[in-house]
């Protein structure tokens, strides 16, 4: 992993949808100059989604997602093609590759309704378009951009990206992550437990991102474990003005840390920069009405080498049979998985999802909102069991309304 580079969730998604033999991969590896898709004759050469992470001017830093063939048949094919649907929940903007020798068909103007559905910005790309080829039917017809390229020549591909370019959507807000919580000159102190959870030599990404958004308002970051907590505020000469801690240890943190300087930790923060925190502190109420056998699903963003370690499968588990004194049943997902069909859960816990795309988390979150099942998050689920929600919330006074 470069640890230079722009985190995957935060790059921009370009999913790449359309039929077997389409051209889809030429195309990729047309766009991007490089040889990353395995371009072959051979139909259903994608089989599951690939992700690539890279840099493509004048975008910048970008996730390329080749899907497999929307019209791949039998019972393995019907799963691929799921999959690629699923691409939609993440993806921020959508090319639909259609061969422009045989033109669209019902597969293509059925997935572009989904993609227009879910109101993602889009352009039909017409490849293998060596001759002149006019498109003004098919714009009228589908209803959206269409341009006609040539993947081995390279007509048309650097207009493509400029197209593509103008299509980048707005962060869903202009949320920041930490910044507008600190002035210029203000401290904040960053609480890390150094556990054998930890990766080794690092810090992982959410601790990253604050640093850094830290930085960029001007604060200054001191950061300590919770072993040191005490001699490190001992040792500043004014309180802090912000404590953000490690969700697991906001027990001991909020103990030590004087009701003046305000608390929240890592996770709440990324509840609200990629998630809905009024959301998830109206979710968060749902614990209280747990009764033996109720079903809750506890979500992680991640599968391997998961920075989260034993919080979502073993402790939060153990936390919420104290809390409730019943004995839930507990369900687990993670990754890029997530169930369709919520109905059957009481509520979701959902992990801070630093690895998910904004517009992921978000899709996860309607979901829930949609079928109306609470969904909160791990660092509100523990902080309202230590009883300091309350506490935590101090920075975002406008959501403690939402706290029954
Ligand atoms: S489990 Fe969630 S919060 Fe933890 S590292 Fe993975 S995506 Fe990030």
């Amino acid at each position: 992993m470069d640890l230079n580079a722009t985190p995957s969730s935060e790059r921009i998604h370009i999913g790449i949808f359309g039929k077997r033999n389409a051209g889809k991969s030429s195309l990729i590896n047309a766009i991007t100059g490089q040889n990353l898709a395995i371009v072959s004759d051979t139909k259903g050469t994608t089989t599951d989604p690939v992700y690539k992470a890279m840099e493509i001017l004048p975008l910048g830093p970008v996730m390329i997602i080749d899907t497999p063939g929307i019209d791949d048949e039998g019972e393995l094919g019907t799963q691929r093609v799921q999959k690629a649907v699923q691409v939609l929940n993440k993806t921020d903007i959508a090319i639909l590759v259609i061969d422009s020798t045989l033109g669209p068909d019902k597969e293509d103007t059925a997935l572009l309704a989904r993609i227009t559905e879910k109101k993602l910005p889009v352009i039909a790309v017409f490849t293998k378009a060596e001759k002149e080829t006019d498109l003004t039917n098919y714009e009228k017809i589908l209803g959206v951009k269409c341009m006609a390229v040539s993947s081995v020549s390279g007509q048309n591909i650097a207009e493509l990206r400029l197209s593509l370019a103008a299509l980048v959507p707005d962060k869903k807000s202009t949320q920041q992550l930490v910044g507008d919580l600190v002035n210029p000159g203000d401290t904040a102190v960053l609480v890390v437990p150094v556990d054998s959870a930890a990766p080794k030599g690092r810090l992982i990404l959410p601790q990253q991102q604050v640093i850094r958004g830290l930085l960029d308002a001007g604060a200054t970051a001191f950061v300590t474990q919770d072993k040191q907590l005490e001699s490190c505020l001992a040792a500043l000469k004014e309180k802090p003005k912000i404590i953000i801690t490690d969700s697991q240890v906001f027990g001991f943190v909020a103990k030590t840390v004087p009701n003046d300087v305000l608390l929240t930790s890592f996770s709440i923060l990324f509840a609200r920069y990629k998630g809905d925190l009024k959301e998830a502190v109206r979710g968060v109420n749902m614990l209280k009405r747990i009764k033996n056998g109720n079903r809750i699903l506890i979500s992680e963003g991640c599968t391997h080498h998961r920075q989260c370690d034993d919080i979502g499968t073993v402790k939060l588990p153990a936390w919420i049979r104290k809390f409730t004194g019943a004995e839930p049943a507990f369900e687990w997902t993670s990754g890029t998985a997530f169930a369709e069909d919520l109905t059957k859960y009481k509520m979701i816990i959902h992990c801070g999802a630093c690895m998910l795309n904004e517009k992921e988390m978000q899709h996860r979150i309607s979901c829930a909102k949609n079928q109306g099942v609470p969904i909160t998050n791990y660092g509100i689920a523990i902080a309202y069991i230590n009883g300091i929600l309350r506490r935590t919330l101090q920075p975002f006074p406008d959501i403690l309304k939402e706290l029954e």
